[in-house]
C-alpha cells in the first residue's frame, strides 16, 4: 500500500493550484487523477471557449497567466498554461488514476482506493470538481425522440450542425455559448429553452472587465451589488424583454452564482437568431413540448442542464458533504474531519479560478500546521 503524507484528488485547474500553493511551503503532494491529460477537461470543451474571466484573475498560485496572452485566454492556451505550471512546480501527478472510494484508515490517515492501488496518506484533499458527472433530467417521452439527444459536455462546435434545427435546453454560460456558436456557425434554427431567467452581463463595460466589478463590489452588501450589477446590465445590454428574456430571476451576490457573461449571445438574440422558449414539458419523438403547451420538431437537442458532482459516491467520510451532495465546508477551510479537505468548489462573481487561487493559497498554512502538529 503505497503511503504519503498529502493526497489530492483531481489535477484540474483546483488540484494544480493546490500543488503549486502546497509546493511553494515545502510540501510535497502526490496528485492522482483519472485523466492521463493535465488540463483535459478543457481540452475537451467546445472549440469556441475562451476563458469568461480575464486573464489577470485567471491564474493559479504563484504563477499568474503570461501577459503575452490575450485579455481573455483561448481554451487551448490556458491548457498549455495548465500543463506548464505542472512541469514548472514539478508535480507529482499520477494519471489514469481514478479514485473509487475515500475512507477514514486507523492513526488518523485516509485510505484512498483507487482502480489500481490503495494509498494511505495523511492529509486528503478532494478536488475533483463541479463536474463529475454530466446530468439530462428524465423529460417524460425522452426515450421517444427520434432526433439526437446530447449533453453539452459533448457539444464541440456548431459546424457539425449547420443548416439543422436545434433546441438547447438551459440557461447557464455553456448553454448560452453553445447556442451563440450555433447560431454563427450556421444552424437553420435556433432554440433556447429557459427556466429560470438569469442576469446577463457584458464581459467588459466602460472598457473594464465585469470580472473587475465582481471583485470589487463582493465587499459590498449583496443586494446593493446585485443592484449595481443590474443597472450596468441594464445600460450595457438594454432591455431584452422584447427578444424573450424576462427580467432575472436570481441576482448573482444574494445567491453567489455566476451570471451570464455576454460572448455574443445577446448579439445573436438581438439578431433574431435566437429564439427564447419556456421550459420543457414532454419530450415527442420529432421535438418537445413545452410548459405553455406549445410545440416544435428538432434535429438536435442539447442539454445544457449541468452536472452533479458525483462526491456522495466517491466518499465515504461521515459529516461532510450537504444533503445535495456538495461540500459542506468552504474549499481551503478545515473541514469535521482533521486532514480533510475540500478544494475548487466555491462559486462566486469573482470567479472560480480566482477563488481557486485565494483558497490554494491559505490552505497551504492550514495543511503545514496540521502535518507539523
Ligand atoms: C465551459 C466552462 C467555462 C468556464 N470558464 C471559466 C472561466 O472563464 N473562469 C473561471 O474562473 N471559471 C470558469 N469555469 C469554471 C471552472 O473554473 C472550471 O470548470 C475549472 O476547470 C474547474 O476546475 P476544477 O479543478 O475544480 O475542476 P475540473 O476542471 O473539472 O477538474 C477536476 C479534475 O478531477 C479529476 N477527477 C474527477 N474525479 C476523479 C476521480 N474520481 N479520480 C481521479 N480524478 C478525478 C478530473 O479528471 C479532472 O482532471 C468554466 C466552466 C465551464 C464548464
Amino acid at each position: 500500500m503505497p503511503q504519503t503524507d498529502i493526497i489530492i484528488i483531481g489535477a484540474g485547474p483546483a488540484g494544480l493550484t493546490t500543488g503549486g500553493a502546497l509546493k511553494h511551503v515545502g510540501l510535497n503532494p502526490v496528485l492522482l487523477d483519472k485523466d492521463t491529460v493535465v488540463g483535459g477537461t478543457w481540452q475537451r470543451r467546445y472549440d469556441r471557449l475562451h476563458l469568461h474571466s480575464v486573464r489577470r484573475f485567471s491564474g493559479l498560485a504563484h504563477d499568474p497567466l503570461p501577459r503575452n496572452l490575450p485579455a481573455y485566454v483561448p481554451k487551448d492556451q490556458f491548457v498549455e498554461y495548465l500543463q506548464n505550471y505542472a512541469k514548472k512546480f514539478n508535480l507529482d501527478i499520477k494519471g489514469g488514476c481514478s479514485v473509487k472510494k475515500i475512507r477514514i484508515a486507523p492513526n488518523q490517515q485516509w485510505d484512498i482506493e483507487t482502480n489500481g492501488d490503495t494509498w494511505q496518506s495523511k492529509v486528503v484533499i478532494v478536488a475533483t470538481g463541479h463536474y463529475g458527472k454530466p446530468h439530462i433530467p428524465d423529460w417524460p417521452g425522452k426515450a421517444d425522440f427520434k432526433g439526437k439527444l446530447i449533453h453539452s459536455i459533448d457539444y464541440k462546435t456548431g459546424r457539425e450542425f449547420a443548416g439543422q434545427r436545434v433546441l438547447v435546453i438551459g440557461s447557464g454560460n455553456s448553454g448560452s455559448e453553445i447556442a451563440c456558436d450555433l447560431a454563427e456557425q450556421g444552424a437553420g434554427y435556433v432554440a433556447n429553452s429557459v427556466r429560470t431567467h438569469p442576469p446577463v452581463v457584458p464581459r467588459n463595460f466602460m472598457g473594464t472587465p465585469v470580472q473587475v466589478f465582481g471583485i470589487m463590489m463582493n465587499p459590498l452588501p449583496p443586494k446593493i451589488a446585485d443592484r449595481v450589477g443590474s443597472w450596468i446590465a441594464r445600460i450595457a445590454m438594454g432591455n431584452l424583454a422584447p427578444y424573450g428574456m424576462k427580467p432575472a430571476q436570481w441576482q448573482p451576490f444574494t445567491a453567489h452564482r455566476i451570471p451570464i457573461i455576454d460572448v455574443g449571445f445577446v448579439g445573436e438574440l438581438k439578431r433574431g437568431k435566437i429564439n427564447i422558449r419556456p421550459d420543457i414539458e414532454r419530450f415527442t419523438p420529432m421535438g418537445v413540448v413545452y410548459v405553455d403547451g406549445t410545440s416544435e420538431d428538432f434535429d438536435i437537442i442539447i442539454a445544457g442542464t449541468g452536472f452533479q458532482t458525483g462526491l456522495p459516491d466517491l466518499i465515504d467520510v461521515p459529516n461532510v458533504l450537504d444533503e445535495r451532495g456538495y461540500p459542506a465546508f468552504t474549499s481551503g477551510q478545515p473541514t469535521a474531519q482533521p486532514g480533510f479537505y475540500f478544494m475548487g468548489y466555491t462559486e462566486s462573481v469573482r470567479g472560480h479560478l480566482y477563488e481557486a487561487n485565494q483558497d490554494s493559497r491559505r490552505l497551504a498554512g492550514i495543511v503545514q500546521k496540521y502535518l507539523n502538529g
